[in-house]
């Protein structure tokens, strides 16, 4: 057989017994067909079962969570947690509620982690989970009896040396708390590294509520940086406007770009003067309103519920919100309107069809494990320091998350040029994570 028999043989296999997962069919196809040149001049790589099993999640656990809402009425929700690979660490990912999480959703989710976690260089495995919750229209009450109904039986399933659950779409600061107070009360310890995102006077980090944003920022600017661009003067659009995109927003103008659009669900907002951030974060942090209420408030902005974000001109793009959110035509339509550069602040924003249009067309892409892996990276910062019960600094965990992303870059691009496809970054960073990983497991042996 040769290797693209080889890997066919695979992906037909993984598609018979994973039936009905779209989501984790498309993210696995991208990785293999990435590791089709790697196995051409390593073949060691197929040995062993290696692709299968890294294709197949440790464990897989679903389970039922009932909770009270506040009419007295009986709730039930699914809740998923996917260990999928340990060989680097403890499983590593966040938690996502939102209605349409299912277990295909989540084992993707979980399958670009293992990457995303390699590609960091600290010593974390790749896992998710999360339920079909919608806090959106939730009392407090809630959602706190919902997550400690989830806490209840995950708490089995996680710890320090195990499995360290963080924040998703969905899960910010006060389900973590939530989340916190039921391990700690179930558990009888205050085991602070059992989660990350935690409230900073509780062993969280500072850094952490901005990592994943600014880290994307931080990515973008090594990759314009390499083509002799940089945020300076540039016009950016974010799509979303949670956690990813309001940090990216921040950092970016900071960088002396301009971000003329962003979006939530009910529409997008054109602001060709730029995003004030405070009242973002007033509106969407505290009053947890929608992108009309900045609308109401912002000079100069207006709210579109028609069309795409990606039909607006800009420089760059930044896809924050949610999987395959920028399609094939969208991606024709930002390259025709002069976009040069886009990063994935969210997990695969971009179809398969895209991202073809953007390698066409020589579109600087960089893909979601590698560009919005700064979230991850300072949730392991936030478990080192919880293990020394030490505290660092916000320009000191901040130095650390851009060095870590200015490595992610380095070691991308170094992969893609190394296997002969410089500048392709989505080959890069597949291959980059994939080698430490494939390496551990080689070591370890038929686990
Ligand atoms: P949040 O829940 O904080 O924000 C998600 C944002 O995306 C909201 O503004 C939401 O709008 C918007 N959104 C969701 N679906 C759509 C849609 N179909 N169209 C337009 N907007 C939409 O989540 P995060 O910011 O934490 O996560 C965003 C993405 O980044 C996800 O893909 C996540 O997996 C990824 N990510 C997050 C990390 C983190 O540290 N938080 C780390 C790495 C990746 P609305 O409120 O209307 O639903």
């Amino acid at each position: 057989m040769n290797v693209d028999e080889q890997v066919s043989s695979y992906y037909d296999l993984l598609l018979k017994r994973n039936a009905g997962e779209p989501e984790f069919h498309q993210a696995v196809a991208e990785v293999l067909d990435s590791l089709k040149i790697v196995l051409e001049k390593d073949s060691h790589y197929g040995d062993y079962g290696l692709i299968q099993r890294l294709c197949e999640p440790e464990r897989q656990l679903i389970f039922r969570v009932p909770w009270v809402d506040d009419n007295g009425d009986v709730q039930i929700n699914r809740g998923f947690r996917v260990q999928f690979n340990s060989a680097l660490g403890p499983y590593k990912g966040g938690l996502r509620f939102h209605p349409s999480v299912n277990l295909g959703i989540i084992k993707f989710l979980g399958f670009e982690q293992i990457f995303k976690n390699s590609l960091t260089g600290l010593p974390i495995g790749g896992g998710k989970g999360g339920s079909d919750f919608d806090p959106k229209g939730k009392s407090d009450a809630e959602v706190m009896r919902f997550c400690q109904s989830f806490m209840t039986e995950l708490s089995r399933h996680i710890g320090e040396y195990r499995d360290v659950p963080a924040g998703d779409i969905g899960v910010g600061a006060r389900e973590i708390g939530y989340l916190f107070g039921q391990y700690r009360r179930l558990v009888n310890q205050h085991e602070s590294g059992v989660l990350t995102g935690k409230g900073l006077t509780w062993g969280g980090s500072l850094v952490r509520t901005e990592a994943t944003g600014y880290g994307l920022v931080y990515l973008t600017q090594e990759m314009m940086a390499a083509h002799g661009e940089s945020f300076s003067g540039s016009k950016v659009t974010v799509s979303g406007s949670g956690n990813v995109a309001i940090y990216a927003i921040e950092k970016a103008q900071e960088l002396g770009a301009t971000v003329i659009g962003f979006s939530d669900s009910s529409g997008w907002v054109e602001c060709p003067d730029g995003v004030d951030v405070e009242l973002l974060k007033e509106v969407k942090e505290v009053r947890r309103g929608r992108v009309a209420d900045y609308v109401s408030e912002a000079e100069g902005a207006t709210l579109h519920t028609d069309g795409s974000i990606w039909d607006k001109p800009c420089d760059v793009a930044l896809p924050c919100a949610t999987q395959n959110e920028l399609d094939g035509e969208h991606a024709e339509h930002l390259f025709n309107n002069g976009c040069r550069f886009v990063a994935e602040g969210a997990n695969m924003p971009s179809t398969a069809d895209a991202i073809e249009v953007f390698r066409e067309k020589g579109v600087h892409f960089a893909p979601g494990k590698a560009a919005n892996a700064g979230g991850v990276a300072t949730s392991a910062l936030e478990m080192q320091q919880n293990a020394t019960r030490d505290s660092w600094s916000f320009e000191y965990t901040d130095q650390r998350l851009h060095k870590i992303m200015s490595n992610i870059f380095r070691h991308t691009a170094d992969a893609a040029a190394e296997y002969g496809r410089e500048g392709d970054y989505v080959v890069g960073a597949n291959i980059a994570g994939f080698k430490k990983v494939a390496d551990a497991m080689l070591a370890q042996g038929v686990i």
